[in-house]
């Protein structure tokens, strides 16, 4: 396509890779961001073999480990010690690997390499500080509508406008919206020195029932200090609990006693790192379903195209993947258009997997439904002792799956990156 002067809502994940890729195409990009820094806001995000074969393509991938932690996989284990879930990317290819980061890292990594002086770079105008509120086609462009924090009005026209302002995005257009809703359980989760007891590169999960589950993730280092490493540490509960949870201290030792009367290693841990309750945050989540993701000048991608419950740890994965098939897709485009169905055909089967599974799968980790703890502890058990099951398993977690039967394989990933120019020219296989 002809150079385009595209605006990106968004300065997350999604919208950072797209531009990255946009003006590398040459288009003009001008990037809207509420916030007026980016600030160590977040907790640890798990960042999928897929994500991490973009990431590569990108050119951020070393840096990215230098912040991140290496995660070899997922074990969930219940109150008795048994081993539930046990999940590795060996699995998938015997070099695969996960990365724990902070957000604010990931988004330090993708932003210090927008921000290098050479000439794709030019081509990116930044906003920060400015809140965009209405998206509304002007003739043959699109007008964005806003204010800038010491407000101003914010008045531009673009060619075309990309959404990627996050699961809470008020830009979707209300006729494609089929679900918006929030998940009724969230969690309370703090940053914490990493933990050295446990695995440093497994993800652990600890579940009773299905109504208590608590998450370790290694979490790498943020850049201000590099040289500390950190875990994340989610406790799950329904969302109406949660501020009242977080307001008072004396739950500090109530939870350490739960968690001690059933993981006691993982208790005696926290009892040394967890020092004030005042550590823990709130983290909420929603379930969006969009009827498509794009329409003439208009696009929509990541959290604010299909926000998920974070049980498959898919987020992150998912907005780079959104990233890389626009960029191809505009790429082989003449026509706006055009670049949907392409755009439709990459990414929807997909998608629709994915929060199919992640909404199927929350009840069995975060409800009051003693029947489904129950069903997950059996189903789990028998399923983990099938090598088949087992690898498809760690198939979706590691993010490649283009529906239950078919898979990406990380070298389609970096191919259909390769077809539209890597912008990292050294691109070396994940695998
Ligand atoms: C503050 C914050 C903390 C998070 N913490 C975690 C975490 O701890 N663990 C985890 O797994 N996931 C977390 N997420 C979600 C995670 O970042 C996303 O799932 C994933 O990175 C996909 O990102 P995205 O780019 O689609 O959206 P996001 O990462 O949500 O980025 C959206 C961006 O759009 C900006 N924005 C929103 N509305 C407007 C507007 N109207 N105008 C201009 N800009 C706007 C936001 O400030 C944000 O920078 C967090 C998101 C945010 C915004």
């Amino acid at each position: 396509m002809k150079k385009q002067h595209i605006a990106i809502i968004g300065a997350g994940t999604a919208g950072l890779a797209l531009a990255r890729i946009l003006a590398h195409q040459q288009h003009e990009i001008t990037i809207i961001e509420k916030a007026t820094v980016m600030e160590n806001v977040g907790a640890g995000i798990l960042l999928q073999p897929a994500g991490l074969a973009v990431f590569e393509h990108l050119g951020v991938l070393d840096e990215a480990l230098k912040l991140g932690c290496r995660v070899n996989g997922l074990e969930g284990r219940l109150a008795s010690g048994h081993l539930l879930v046990n999940s590795h990317y060996r699995e998938v290819a015997p070099q695969c690997f996960g990365l724990g980061m902070h957000r604010a890292s990931l988004c330090h990594v993708l932003m210090q390499n927008l921000q290098q002086p050479n000439n794709d770079r030019q081509m990116i105008h930044w906003h920060m500080g400015t809140e965009i509120h209405h998206v509304i086609p002007f003739g043959q462009c699109m007008q964005l509508i806003g204010q800038t924090i010491n407000e101003q009005a914010f008045k531009q026209t673009f060619d075309a406008v990309i959404v990627a302002n996050g699961a809470r995005s008020q830009l979707r257009p209300k006729q494609w919206v089929k679900l918006d809703k929030p998940y009724p359980w969230g969690a309370a989760w703090c940053i914490v020195p990493a933990c050295t007891t446990l695995d440093s590169n497994i993800l652990h999960q600890f579940y009773d029932s299905a109504s208590t589950m608590m998450g370790i993730l290694p979490t790498g280092a943020v850049p201000q200090q590099a040289d500390q490493p950190l875990s994340s540490v989610f406790w799950s509960m329904p969302t109406p609990h949660i501020s009242g949870w977080l307001k008072d201290n004396a739950n500090r030792d109530y939870w350490l006693k739960l968690v001690e009367q059933r993981w006691p290693i993982a208790a005696e841990w926290l009892s040394q790192v967890v020092v004030s309750h005042e550590q823990w945050l709130p983290a909420h989540y929603r379930d969006v379903v969009l009827s498509r993701y794009g329409e003439g000048r208009l696009g929509i991608i990541g959290d604010a195209a299909h926000a998920m419950s974070p049980q498959l740890g898919q987020g992150v994965n998912m907005a780079l993947l959104d990233a890389c098939a626009l960029g191809r897709a505009i790429a082989q485009a003449d026509e706006w258009s055009k670049v949907w169905d392409n755009y439709h055909q990459q990414r929807l089967s997909s998608i629709r997997f994915y929060q199919w599974l992640s909404r199927t799968l929350t009840p069995f980790y975060q409800s009051h439904r003693r029947d489904l703890g129950w069903l997950r502890d059996a189903g789990f058990s028998w399923m983990y002792r099938i090598p088949w099951l087992r690898k498809q398993m760690a198939h979706t977690i590691a993010g490649i799956k283009h529906h239950p039967l078919q898979d990406m394989s990380l070298e389609e990933i970096s191919m259909s990156l390769v077809d539209q120019q890597p912008v990292n020219s050294d691109l070396k296989s994940l695998q």
